[in-house]
């Protein structure tokens, strides 16, 4: 085995672990442009199987796919104020249009709903044409002056932004609700990670949004990681790009609008809560792999049954393994690749017609007949994908706690939980300077350990 192949950091190393990961396992490489990358052809199947997931049920859920322009004139972006002020300090700019200056700065989209909103305003005239339910898979570029790290935060990325308008507030909160339960289930019954659904507080809401709501995963170092959002946009955009239809009582109207999205962050919430010291897990929903047949020693006679087998197999993602390595070598290789299952084929396994599976997530062998490998194997699948959602889960549960108080707050805070606390907005912030966690989302109610007062319970996490 190659000194490059295997891991050299363990996981309890979170960020080289993170970043070494990324790396090995082929998901994707730095880019000549800093916080930029380029996604591989593996990392980019996972990506796929997310969107194939998701893509279908956005359709279900009655939206249109669109596509809007990339640049985003600048007086668009600065219609809306509070959108404005909340998204410049990231926004990267065109000004030369090969050597001519332009007149008018182009925005590079870091997030379309000016530029989509002021085409609203003509495609909406009566309360027929709502609701408008559109959603476009698109690259975003947002300019980040923190470190940026593969996947969990860059300059650019791929992501859905789902936007839709609607005759009512119920409505639009309808929406906003029914997407954000669409990204639960994504997260947790096809990525196997639990999350924690609720509404965000105003410090912490979507620029120009009335509310915004998310799903949270928490990280193994305890850091919580915001995985989709789901805003009720209200009627601000509305009433400034003018989108007006008339009611059935013949009144004009300003529509009441969503807007909602995941990213390719997603792909790093998978490498960073199933990993381990080998390397990737990966749920057998996004693998792109699902198993991987390995004929030992590889000739003629272990790779024609290999084929046998991968053809019993369909439509499981299944790889043969013909390269000229050793066992040894492969096996590293596929557990460092995160692929869940692995049969291992050698004479004898033909002889008996029994064979040898290895499980990536708890790392034991066991036999099935051949003849039974289709069954076998799909349900060794499903245990594995239930097996990674129940080890999220446990670690979710034992991370979360409860403060009474500002050292408890703190306190738990350090030892990497994410901690429920009654903080009002003014104090916020001063949890931010006491131990560098930020709200997260919205529990309940309760009396402020600042101070005392009426306010929300809050979910305080640190966070990517
Ligand atoms: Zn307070």
């Amino acid at each position: 085995m190659s000194k490059e192949l295997g891991m050299t950091h363990k996981k309890s190393d979170l960020s080289e672990w993170y970043v070494e990961v990324v790396r090995k396992a082929d998901l994707a490489e730095y880019s000549p442009v800093e916080g930029c990358i380029i996604i591989k052809p593996y990392g980019y199947a996972i990506w796929e199987r997310i969107y194939e997931w998701l893509n279908e049920r956005i359709k279900e859920t009655g939206h249109k796919n669109v596509y809007f322009p990339l640049l985003i004139p600048e007086r668009l972006l600065k219609k809306e104020a509070e959108h404005f002020e909340g998204f410049t300090p990231e926004v990267a700019w065109v000004t030369h249009g090969g050597k001519k200056k332009l007149n008018e700065r182009l925005a590079i989209r870091p997030t379309s709903e000016t530029i989509m909103y002021t085409t609203f305003s003509k495609w909406i005239r009566s309360y027929k044409d709502l609701p408008l339910k559109v959603n476009q898979w698109a690259n975003i570029v947002r300019w980040e002056t923190k470190m940026t790290k593969p996947f969990l935060r860059g300059r650019e990325f791929l992501w859905q932004e789902g936007h839709t308008a609607h005759r009512t507030n119920e409505d639009a909160d309808e929406e906003v609700e029914k997407m954000l339960n669409v990204y639960k289930e994504l997260a947790e019954d096809v990525l196997a990670i639990p999350v924690l659904a609720g509404k965000k507080t105003d410090s912490e809401k979507f620029a120009g949004a009335l509310y915004t709501m998310s799903i949270e995963g928490l990280m193994p170092d305890g850091k919580a990681l915001q995985m989709g959002t789901s805003h009720n946009l209200g009627q601000h955009f509305s009433k400034v790009f003018d989108i007006k239809f008339s009611d059935e009582d013949e009144k004009k109207k300003h529509v009441w609008q969503t807007s909602w999205g995941v990213s390719t962050r997603l792909i790093g919430a998978v490498v960073m809560v199933h990993g381990d010291d080998k390397g990737l897990v990966l749920p057998p929903k996004v693998a792109p792999i699902q198993v991987v047949i390995v004929p030992i020693p590889s000739n003629e006679r272990t790779v024609e049954e290999a084929q046998k087998l991968a053809d019993a197999l369909h439509p499981l993602r299944v790889e043969i393994d013909e390269r000229e390595r050793t066992p040894g070598f492969k096996f590293n290789d596929w557990e460092l690749r995160g692929v869940p299952v692995r049969i291992e084929l050698g004479e004898r396994e033909i002889e008996s017609g029994e064979l040898t599976i290895f499980r990536r997530d708890t790392r034991e062998r066991a036999k099935l007949l051949s003849k039974d490998a289709k069954e076998g194997i799909e349900r060794i699948l499903d245990e594995i994908q239930s097996n990674l959602f129940d080890r999220a889960r446990k670690f979710l549960e034992s991370r979360m706690d409860v403060a009474k108080s500002v050292d408890e707050l703190v306190e738990k805070i350090n030892e990497g939980k994410i901690v429920r606390a009654a903080v009002c907005p003014e104090h916020e912030s001063k949890v931010k300077e006491l131990c560098g966690a930020t709200p997260r989302i919205i529990s309940g109610r309760g009396k402020c350990i600042f101070c005392g007062k009426d306010c929300n319970e809050v979910w305080f996490a640190k966070t990517y």
